[in-house]
């Protein structure tokens, strides 16, 4: 412990949901815990990813905000890996550092025409009506009738969604201010889901597929003969009710609503057509399915669109310093441990959540996740290898070293004036915030003004 009679220290790098989760169980064991991000906000995905219309879903900062209340805990917000400071100086100031990063790059297709314009990923598009700050400069053509969104997750769905709720709808919710112009002037009203295996197949989780069925304006459509598929006793349970959901989808009457949504199975894109420019379509190729596995029956179709959504899984990037399987874009690691590319342990170094076990799971998962990566940190106090002789874990001394690497660094409690300011100007128009999506305006509230 260098000498000192202080806590050991902790950086947990990234402050989603799984860096909270961290925190939390390595403040109960005793550590101090400084809980970095690159953007000035905290709560990673819940802030830019859960979709707008799941104010439910966002309900789970209020057990982040008793995270931070705790003594020991310290936000360092606007601080990046590898631009502002670097691993080895953290390894010389933190007993251990846990990787919470996350994955944000989009998974590609690999098809002919995914680079036209109208060909977006969804962590781009997620991000962008979520106001991000790396997005809030995007611009999407919404004048096209139909869109196409590539994939049968719970993001495929998010983003099917958003594109069809009516405009009072996202008026209620935090949804970037830019992103609500453009939906306001959208034409979109036919969105296309394409799932390349079939209806058992979908990770859809089963409320969110039904929540399909209940859109305002968009009627769910979904083909009868693709439900025609048996269940058995060892089909998976969600799945098995998903199918359920599908059915009753594709019993329904058309209700003469002016938008919608199309499920369409065993559908894979060979090719995103363009005019040289912009997207005009997507060509499918049709399979079918032998046992869990789609193969191609060599039929094709051309769907005629001007937008299309890839949300097909998203990769890790790798962090500067940090052991990464390129192979299987995550950290290197054995159950949390960071490990050398030759699977020897890192000491000191752990990874937790997406950037972990890839990116699956609902926010709840990562508390799991987290518990079993603090396990680990805490078998190594008590192998006694964490307190390592060249550290030097003075907290005031390492803010000081922070604020000189990063003048503007945002605390909680600048965090805090963010979010006041963001939530006085939404009550104003009936939404729960209306989120900053520009670091300047968002370091201006903070104690340091934004000024070095
Ligand atoms: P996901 O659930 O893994 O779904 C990815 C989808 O992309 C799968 O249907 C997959 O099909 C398909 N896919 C992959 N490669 C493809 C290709 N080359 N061509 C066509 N389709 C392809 O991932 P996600 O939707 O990104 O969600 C990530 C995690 O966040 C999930 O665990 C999800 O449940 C969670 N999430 C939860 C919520 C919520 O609770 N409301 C909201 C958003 C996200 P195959 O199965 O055939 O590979």
């Amino acid at each position: 412990m260098g000498g000192t009679e202080q806590a050991r220290a902790a950086a947990v790098i990234g402050a989603g949901p799984s860096g909270f989760y961290v925190t939390e169980r390595l403040l109960s064991a005793g550590f101090r815990v400084d809980l970095f991000d690159r953007l000035p906000t905290p709560f990673g995905l819940v802030r830019a990813g859960v979709a707008p219309d799941h104010p439910k879903i966002k309900s789970v900062t209020r057990a982040f905000d008793k995270i931070a209340a705790q003594p020991g805990f310290r936000f360092i917000g606007g601080a990046e890996l590898g631009n502002h400071y670097a691993v080895g100086e953290l390894r010389r100031r933190y007993h251990a550092i846990v990787y919470a990063v996350g994955m944000d790059v989009d998974r590609e297709l690999g098809v002919p025409g995914e680079s036209l314009r109208g060909s977006v990923g969804a962590a781009e598009f997620v991000g962008w009506y979520n106001g991000h700050p790396d997005f809030a400069d995007h611009r999407f053509d919404l004048s096209c009738s139909r869109a196409v969104v590539v994939g049968n997750g719970n993001v495929a769905l998010d983003v099917a969604r958003m594109l069809v709720l009516a405009p009072e709808e996202l008026a209620a919710t935090d949804t970037a201010d830019h992103a609500l112009e453009q939906f306001a002037r959208a034409r979109v009203c036919d969105v296309v889901v394409l799932g390349r295996r079939g209806p058992l197949q979908a990770s859809f989780t089963t409320p969110e597929l039904r929540e399909l069925g209940d859109l305002r304006r968009a009627e769910i459509v979904v083909d009868a003969g693709s439900t025609e598929i048996p269940v058995n006793d060892s089909s998976d349970p969600t799945r098995a009710r998903n199918l359920t959901v599908l059915r009753e989808f594709a019993a329904r009457k058309p209700r003469g609503k002016s938008h919608r949504v199309e499920l369409r199975f065993l559908s894979s894109p060979v090719e995103v057509i363009g005019d040289g420019r912009h997207v005009r379509g997507v060509r499918v190729a049709r399979n079918r399915l032998d046992g869990a596995r789609a193969v191609p029956t060599g039929e094709h179709e051309v769907i005629d669109c001007g937008l299309v959504v890839r949300a097909i899984g998203y990769r890790g990037r790798p962090l500067p310093g940090v052991s990464f399987d390129a192979a299987r874009s995550r950290i290197s690691n054995c159950n949390g441990r960071v490990t050398t590319a030759g699977g020897q342990p890192i000491v000191g170094e752990y990874a937790v959540g997406w950037i972990k076990r890839g990116p699956s799971g609902v926010i709840g998962t990562n508390k799991k996740d987290a518990t079993d990566t603090s396990e680990r940190v805490l078998e190594d106090v008590d192998a006694g290898v964490l307190d390592r002789p060249d550290i030097d874990a003075d907290p005031v001394a390492t803010m000081q070293w922070l604020r000189t690497r990063v003048p503007t660094i945002v605390t909680w409690d600048g965090w805090t004036n963010i979010d006041r300011h963001e939530r006085s100007a939404g009550a104003e128009s009936g939404r729960p915030r209306v989120k900053l999506v520009r670091r300047e305006a968002m370091l201006a509230l903070s104690p340091s003004g934004g000024a070095p």
